[in-house]
């Protein structure tokens, strides 16, 4: 690791303007991405800006339909949360399933959502339960906020305060997990609300995205179709022709598994 300095802050002001007076800083959540990545010299900052301590951004609350969840979350909260396993049983079930204990006691929902790795649980679930994505400076659509591999619509120092995720009349998420490090070689993330489904599939591609042919097919009463394999992601743990089987195999275990 390259050498670097360390700062804890306690608001989201100054997380945020600490942030604009430093020469190359990143914010620091939970860790458990930044810093193997900095290990790996894949990312020198140099500072680290440890928002984890913030009041304003830990917790989680309903407010009618929806739930909001601060950013510096951990995953264990979101799993062990009586309001989140009652209202949406299956994002504390995702929340449960990613890593091992240790990464789910200090990984948060923020840094997984301003990571976008294109193999984790958090943006299916987003972007099924047509979450908004609340920062520093804006609200943004789970629609706008998945750009690409590892891209989201956040400017440079605009910190995820809270993502407030929709209620839906019921939910699954099933995923076939890397034995590994449990990330999804292939997740989906399925949620029913009044005006209809809709299908979220992770680890399949290089971004999270949503199944829009599988959702008009339900919405049709019909067969999900098969999944074309061509732009899907292909590398030492599965192919593209497999990932895709794993698309259509994971989706319908999600829609039996729904509640
Ligand atoms: C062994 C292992 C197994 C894992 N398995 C899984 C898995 O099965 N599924 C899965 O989904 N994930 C998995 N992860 C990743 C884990 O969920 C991380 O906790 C998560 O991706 C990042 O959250 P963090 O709080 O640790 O973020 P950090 O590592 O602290 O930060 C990650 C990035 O997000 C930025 N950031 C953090 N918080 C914010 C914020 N509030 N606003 C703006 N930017 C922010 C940081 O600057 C950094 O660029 C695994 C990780 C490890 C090490």
């Amino acid at each position: 690791m390259y050498e670097f300095d360390y700062l804890k802050v306690s608001s989201i002001n100054e997380a945020v303007s600490k942030f604009k007076e430093l020469d190359d800083p990143r914010y620091l959540a939970g860790g458990h991405t930044l810093l193997p990545t900095m290990k790996q010299r894949l990312a020198s900052p140099s500072h680290l800006v440890d928002i984890s301590n913030i009041p304003d951004i830990i917790g989680i609350s309903t407010n009618n339909n929806e739930v909001s969840i601060g950013s510096a979350t951990t995953h264990h909260a979101v799993a062990t949360s009586e309001t989140i396993n009652n209202l949406i049983p299956a994002l504390a079930a995702l929340a449960n399933e990613i890593g091992d204990p240790q990464v789910r006691i200090r990984g948060t929902i923020g840094g997984s959502l301003a990571n976008n790795d294109p193999a984790a649980d958090y943006p299916a679930a987003a972007l099924a339960l047509k979450a908004t994505i609340v920062t520093s400076e804006r609200e943004i659509s789970c629609d706008d906020f998945f750009v690409d591999l590892f891209e989201t619509a956040l400017n440079e120092g605009e910190l995820i305060t809270s993502v407030k995720f929709t209620v839906p009349q019921k939910a699954s998420y099933v995923k076939f997990p890397n034995p590994a490090s449990r990330y999804a070689i292939v997740g989906v993330m399925y949620a029913e609300f009044e005006e209809g489904a809709r299908i979220a599939v992770t680890g399949a591609a290089p971004c999270v995205f949503r199944a829009h042919e599988m959702e008009e097919a339900l919405k049709r009463g019909e067969e999900l179709p098969e999944i074309i394999a061509e732009g899907l992601n292909s590398d030492i743990h599965a192919g593209a022709e497999y990932r895709a089987h794993l698309v259509k195999v994971m989706t319908k275990r999600a829609i039996e598994n729904a509640k």
